[in-house]
């Protein structure tokens, strides 16, 4: 199913993104992870695509195909632009559709060091008007409450926002943030300037200290004080460490879903332990939602 049609049906979307395994290991070691994860019914589960600016073996199309005729859930492909040719991207979304996936995140991934490589594309814009022009996915975008890192501000982040959403995007997926009020102001501003699709508020629960200040620092999200103190605490406590970050994770999340966030999408680093208390910790919160 397209997700912007479940987007309709629903009043909040659950769902998880994982990441394949590196090349050099085998895809066999992400499949516990997948089963675990399919085994709490989320609406959809998201693969990310050369994530981290490793090498693109293109093992998002596989996953996806799994998650869709395994575990009989949505997948949602990752796809970005950078350095590709037209003919590259072909080549995937044939892959895509062959699996029968309909459901693509459109990106640009980011510049590697060195600069821009040679490519057909710019801006996730350009990738976005490209897959509509040429195919029938139901696409969505990347935005950023805090903005973008590499852009001057917020508001003309939101600009070029609305460029992409206007080339055909039916949902958007933020960039994880800490501060629910970012998010908030953000949905206002977004509003004003006509952007009236669903958001998606990524959520990344702060589980382990070195990979929390690793992420937060790459992605340009503002760290609470709150949390800081948190990592303090019991950031040498892997265990302790884990069930505060999953607190955290939830209590925002339980004031997203009351202040009418259309779907939370749970970056899971390939870890379902957590999604799994996440998970148990939501169920009769978005039973109630969606049932009202
Ligand atoms: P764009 O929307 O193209 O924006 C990139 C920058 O260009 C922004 O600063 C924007 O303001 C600016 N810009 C856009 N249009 C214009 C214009 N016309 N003129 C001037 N400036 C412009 N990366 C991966 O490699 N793999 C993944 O699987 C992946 N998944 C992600 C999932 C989510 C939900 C998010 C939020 C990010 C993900 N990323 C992933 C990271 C993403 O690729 C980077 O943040 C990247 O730097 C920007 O991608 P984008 O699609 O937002 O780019």
């Amino acid at each position: 199913m397209k997700i912007s049609k479940l987007h309709e049906k629903k009043k909040v979307v659950f769902s998880f993104e994982i990441f394949p395994p590196k090349p050099q290991y085998p895809i066999e070691t992400v499949y516990d992870t997948l089963e675990a994860l399919g085994d709490l019914s989320p609406d959809f589960i998201s693969v990310t695509y050369g994530a981290g600016g490793s090498v693109r073996e293109n093992r998002t199309s596989e996953l996806s195909g799994m998650i869709k005729h395994k575990l009989k859930i949505e997948p949602m492909a990752h796809l970005t632009c950078v350095g590709s040719r037209k003919a590259d991207i072909n080549t995937i979304l044939a892959e895509l559709q062959a699996g029968g996936i309909q459901n693509i995140l459109a990106l640009r991934g980011d510049i590697p060091e060195g600069g821009a490589l040679d490519s057909d594309f710019t801006y996730a814009a350009d990738l976005i008007r490209y897959i509509k022009e040429t195919t029938d996915f139901d696409i969505a975008a990347a935005c950023y409450p805090e903005k973008h890192t590499e852009c001057e501000s917020l508001e003309k982040d939101i600009e070029h926002l609305k460029q992409k959403v206007d080339c055909g995007v039916g949902h958007l997926v933020t960039q994880l943030f800490f501060y629910n009020d970012h998010f908030y102001d953000f949905c206002d501003k977004i509003e004003t300037k006509g952007i009236h699709v669903p958001v998606t508020a990524g959520i990344m629960p702060m589980v382990n200290k070195k990979q929390m200040e690793r992420m937060a620092t790459m992605c340009g999200a503002q760290i609470p004080e709150k949390h800081r103190q948190m990592m303090e605490k019991y950031g040498d406590d892997p265990a302790a460490m884990r069930e505060a970050g999953i607190i955290y994770a939830l209590e925002q999340i339980v004031d997203l879903i009351a202040n009418g966030v259309r779907g939370i999408h749970i970056y899971t680093m390939n870890n379902p332990l957590v999604a799994r208390k996440i998970s148990m910790y939501l169920q009769n919160i978005l039973a109630s939602v969606n049932e009202s």
